[in-house]
């Protein structure tokens, strides 16, 4: 086992890592820009480096100063969260390079899976169903219109190299098109410094269901179920359940065996997501997330697992805790992700809270790097604290959601905070009624009432 880890992060996940050394007797190293010198994952930490100035590109991106962090304290491990380097196969490489150990996947299955274009098509081999769309990549404009001609529309463009919701265009119909293919494009240059684009149908009403992989990098794979991330603001998860309220014990069990069969056939190594869209029954794959999710604590919440100790263990290369038959559903678990910005339009709201209070109580979780004076910086993120809670039915969890929420204090700035209280009132919430355009359509209504 490793006897100190760096972890290249910040925030709530950064004290989550933190907190899975802890309990296995881990010494922590955090790294932080100059803009977080006070952050609770700094305070939290055995010992702290700063490794640059406020702009995420120059301090938690810099990964010549990460790896001079590393060699200073004598980490011999990297966990790197979520976001960030976390799917960078250059930066696993690198370390690999100075013989420090990356906790997560191979730089391989990195580049495979980050390329969604070769993802689909790993996936397709690997007996993975997936949207149905071109064949690879979409070079010119007549080609476009050949593969959505034959396809029918709607279809949508989506960039190869694409994530958080960028370089993805709606063409509606095949007017839409020509505008949907070049926007993509650019979009994607932009972001991505890649325009190459793909095209898919378009799903009308699906469900987002993700399944929850693990891999011991040696050919053995589980599945954790899945969580139900439907609840969607331009492409961004705002509210996940666990087990899908749309998905039945034998529904599970075959998607599930697909997905790990398909991760076990790589040798995947480590926590992964199978992200799909369900409709009428049928599930398309979309991509695959190789790192833990921002929602991972819903399907720990279920399962009495910790995914985290789990990623640090098969990266120490010691043997996967538990087998298929080990892992049973007990209950249901919902997150609500709490961001600092002000409604109605979720502009961001960094700046001074002035108090911060969690709630507490049987069943309910807290993931947030907040505390009394805390300034939120500008430069990062706008998710401020994850609340998590755990039922023994689902409405028992809407009900500890509601009740924990009554508790909830972060006064100082806005939050998405009072969205959660008016979705709770909702119908449609309440019996688990809902696709990827709900929220959408829901917030449309809100700001026209
Ligand atoms: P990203 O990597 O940017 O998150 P994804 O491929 O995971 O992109 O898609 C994000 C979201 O976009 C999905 O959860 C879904 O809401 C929507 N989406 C993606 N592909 C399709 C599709 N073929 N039809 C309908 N909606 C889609």
């Amino acid at each position: 086992m490793f006897s100190k880890i760096l972890i290249a992060n910040r925030g709530e996940i950064a004290l989550r890592v933190i907190r899975a050394c802890r309990e296995l007797g881990i010494q922590t190293v955090a790294v932080h820009s100059t803009a977080d010198t006070d952050a609770m994952h700094v305070r939290m930490a055995d010992e702290s480096i700063c490794i640059g100035p406020p702009s995420g590109t120059l301090s938690y991106l810099n990964v010549p100063n990460i790896i001079s962090a590393c060699e200073i304290t004598g980490a011999e491990a990297v966990h790197p969260g979520y976001g960030f380097l976390s799917e960078n196969a250059q930066f696993v490489q690198v370390l690999e390079d100075h013989d420090i150990k990356f906790i997560g996947p191979t730089a391989e299955h990195i580049r495979i899976m980050g390329d969604k274009i070769t993802a689909k098509d790993t996936m397709k081999k690997l007996g993975v169903p997936c949207v149905p769309g071109s064949d690879g990549g979409v070079p010119t404009i007549e080609e476009a219109f050949k593969v959505s001609d034959a396809m029918g529309y709607p279809v949508i463009v989506k960039a190869t190299a694409g994530g958080g919701g960028r370089g993805m265009k709606l063409a509606k119909t095949r007017e839409d098109l020509e505008e949907a293919f070049f926007s993509a494009r650019s979009e994607s240059k932009a972001a991505f410094g890649n325009d190459e684009v793909y095209i898919e149908k378009y799903l009308t009403l699906p469900r987002h269901i993700e399944v929850q992989v693990f891999g011991d990098g040696k050919g053995r794979a589980v599945h954790l179920g899945e969580r139900d991330c439907s609840l969607q603001r331009r492409h961004q998860k705002v509210f996940e359940e666990a087990p899908g309220p749309a998905i039945d014990a034998g529904t599970r069990a075959r998607i599930g065996k697909i997905c790990a069969d398909a991760v076990a056939g790589i040798n995947y190594a480590g926590a992964g997501t199978v992200e799909f869209l369900y409709e009428n029954g049928e599930f398309f794959f979309i991509e695959m997330n190789t790192r833990l999710q921002v929602e991972h604590p819903v399907t720990e919440a279920i399962f009495g697992v910790d995914l985290v100790k789990q990623q640090i263990r098969v990266a120490a290369g010691e043997e996967m805790a538990f087998r298929q038959e080990d892992l049973i559903i007990k209950g249901h678990a919902i997150e609500v992700r709490v961001n600092a910005e002000k409604l109605p339009n979720f502009t961001p709201c960094p700046g001074k809270i002035k108090t911060f209070h969690a709630p507490g109580g049987l069943g309910v979780r807290m993931d947030s790097a907040l505390y009394d004076g805390y300034t939120i910086p500008p430069h990062y993120d706008s998710l401020i604290a994850k609340l998590i809670v755990t039922g023994t039915t689902r409405q028992a969890a809407l009900a500890r959601l509601r009740r924990a929420l009554g508790e909830l204090i972060v006064e100082g700035v806005d939050t998405t905070l009072p969205l959660f209280d008016a979705l709770l009132d909702e119908p449609d919430i309440q019996s688990g009624d809902y696709d990827i355009h709900w929220l959408e359509k829901w917030l449309d209504a809100q700001s026209e009432a």
